[in-house]
């Protein structure tokens, strides 16, 4: 058997040896054929009948979601069933049928080809990327049409399967709903032909925590059902058939990683102190009220960011005052006194509320987002306001603006805020009056006047996703540029540390909420430079705390600033290196 490798984007981290278990792709398999004019009615039914039990499997598996599964996972069953209700899959492939006097696949392909171009056209990467929902929900429909079982083999098989050996799931592309399969069945990692860094995939991906390659382009043709696979997620490598060398330096390196993760365990309850005594705050990300559960397991004492914009997505109407309530009381009372950061309504750019909403203009980013749309929908932002200061009532909650650029944006804010407070005062409803507001320091033009902000806030969060795609002019979600998002440009170094500067010199508290809190890489420099708060994905918290332990924050101060000095990437990035490496040294001595 010939070895060789495939090479993808690495979408989440470890590595898994195991048996490729091939999934197939039934869009393959349409064929086209002509009926009878008396079959037609037959075959409309047949296609009713396909879209009926594609609709109660979606159901039986969202109903059947642990409490703990992923809680995007739920989110995406629901994309899929609204997709699938939506006319032009469940009615217009019917009209279909009757013109074209065609098969029921081939009137759903027809369909889908036509929907799936629209979406090409859609400049927007996230949204073009959902193309792919649509993708998924018709293979079900064709699937149940061609009369093949589950995409799945059958539970019993499975287990006994996965009992045995590991199995890598090889597919073109895997939907959410098959995605929870894994979870239950304990597959070993997936690999995929397509999916972006931002596609659902992707995503879920990263919630399962197993080790997961997307954009293979090829794999699905060339690998074989039943082969030996390694993936290592974390540089994007598939290797088919390993030779006896490879396979035991994989497994010795699967070892370490296995062994590193559970190293990790043991410090969940640790304090997060350097050596020297310095505390440093550890706060989880959280998107739905369900990931609390993620966020207290990993130890995190606090929610720095809690995205509320995703209560909106996935649906035609905006939430209502009590639905907003309900879920920031339950994330409230959760963290049980701990401190719940929310995030004020982040729309806009790659996050839309459905595909309907969506407002084309030529630089979504720089559009009408976050502060700003909230602030020219004014009803909107009064409702959230006080669904947030009725849910303060009951926990230890702080409001976070994004995306704030001008100190007018923060004070016509204070002024809704006010008016909010005012509104729940008449009408007797209890909040917290001095509720905390704090700003996200994300755009330049906010970072370099951070003092002025600082003045104005209670506390500052430093949003370094946003921050360097505006101060580098990258587009976050465009692969095309992606090798040039450099969290270490030293223009985007000294941006935080102005906001930190400005923090200190007002006695604010100053955080980052980005992904530069959750890469342990980064960990040493972010503390150096004076941060005493990160927030992250709950799943990095221990590989971040675990850097804290070992560090000697006086040693770090010192060797930041002079980072800090530097013009050039090239010399910043391995002085990086070779700050993680002194504290390393210290932790480890050589014998
Ligand atoms: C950021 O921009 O760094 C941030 C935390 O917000 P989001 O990723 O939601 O834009
Ligand atoms: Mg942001």
């Amino acid at each position: 058997m010939t070895s060789f490798s495939l090479h993808g984007v690495g979408v989440s981290s470890g590595i898994a040896i195991g048996q490729a278990h091939l999934i197939s792709n039934a869009l393959l398999e349409v064929v086209h054929y002509q009926l009878p004019n008396h079959l037609i009615s037959d075959e409309i039914k047949r296609f009713e009948n396909a879209v009926q039990t594609v609709k109660a499997d979606l159901e039986e598996i969202n109903g059947s979601l642990r409490k703990n599964a992923p809680a995007e996972l739920s989110a995406f069953i629901g994309t899929h069933l609204m997709i699938l209700a939506d006319k032009s899959l469940s009615e217009v492939p019917k009209t279909i049928i009757q013109n074209e006097k065609c098969n029921a696949e081939w009137a759903i392909k027809l369909q889908m080809d036509d929907i799936v171009e629209q979406f090409e056209q859609i400049e927007d990467e996230y949204l073009r990327e959902r193309k792919q929902d649509v993708v998924q929900v018709v293979e079900r429909v064709i699937k149940v049409l061609l009369g093949h079982p589950s995409q799945l083999a059958t539970e019993q098989q499975l287990s006994a399967l996965s009992e045995e050996r590991k199995l890598i799931l090889v597919a073109h592309d895997i939907s959410p709903a098959d995605a929870i399969q894994f979870k239950q069945h304990e597959f070993a990692a997936f690999i995929t032909d397509v999916g972006g860094v931002t596609s659902h995939t992707a995503i879920l991906a990263r919630s399962l925590n197993i080790p997961s390659i997307v954009a293979l382009q090829k794999a699905r043709d060339l690998i074989h059902d039943g082969e030996l696979i390694i993936v290592d997620g974390k540089q994007g490598v598939v290797i088919v058939n390993p030779d006896k060398n490879i396979l035991t330096e994989y497994k010795l390196r699967q070892e370490q990683w296995e062994l590193e993760q559970q190293k990790l365990q043991r410090i969940k309850s640790a304090k997060a102190v350097t050596l020297d005594g310095a505390s440093i705050e550890l706060f989880a990300n959280i998107e739905v009220p369900e990931d609390v559960v993620a966020a207290r397991a990993a130890g995190a004492t606090g929610i720095g960011l809690y995205r509320t914009e995703f209560l909106f997505m996935n649906r035609r109407e905006m939430p209502d005052e009590e639905e907003q309530f309900v879920a920031y009381k339950a994330v409230a009372e959760a963290m049980k006194g701990d401190v719940v950061v929310i995030r004020t309504l982040d729309l806009g750019a790659d996050k839309q509320m459905n595909p309907d909403t969506v407002v084309t203009c030529a630089n979504p980013a720089l559009g009408l987002r976050a502060i700003r749309f909230c602030l020219a929908e004014p009803q909107i932002f009064h409702t959230q306001l006080r669904a947030l200061l009725r849910a303060s009532h009951f926990g230890n909650i702080k409001i976070l603006v994004p995306m704030l650029s001008t100190l007018s944006e923060l004070r016509q804010t204070k002024l809704l805020l006010e008016r909010a407070k005012l509104s729940l005062r008449k009408q007797g409803i209890p909040f917290n009056e001095t509720i905390a507001l704090g700003g996200m320091i994300e755009i330049p033009a906010a970072a370099i006047n951070a003092e002025a902000f600082a003045h104005e806030l209670d506390f500052l969060s430093i949003g370094t996703n946003d921050l360097i795609q505006y101060t580098l002019a990258i587009d976050r979600t465009d692969d095309a540029v992606a090798h040039l998002y450099n969290p270490l440009h030293p223009s985007v170094l000294k941006l935080i540390a102005m906001t930190i500067k400005a923090g200190d010199k007002l006695g604010k508290s100053v955080s980052v909420c980005g992904e530069m809190a959750g890469d342990a890489k980064l960990t040493k420099l972010l503390i150096g430079m004076g941060l005493r708060q990160l927030s992250m994905h709950p799943s990095h918290i221990l590989s971040v705390k675990q850097q804290i332990l070992h560090s000697q924050l006086s040693a770090l101060s010192a060797n930041s600033r002079k980072i800090l000095n530097l013009t050039d990437i090239e010399k910043i990035e391995p002085q990086v290196a070779k700050l993680n490496r002194i504290a390393d040294l210290r932790m480890h001595p050589r014998p």
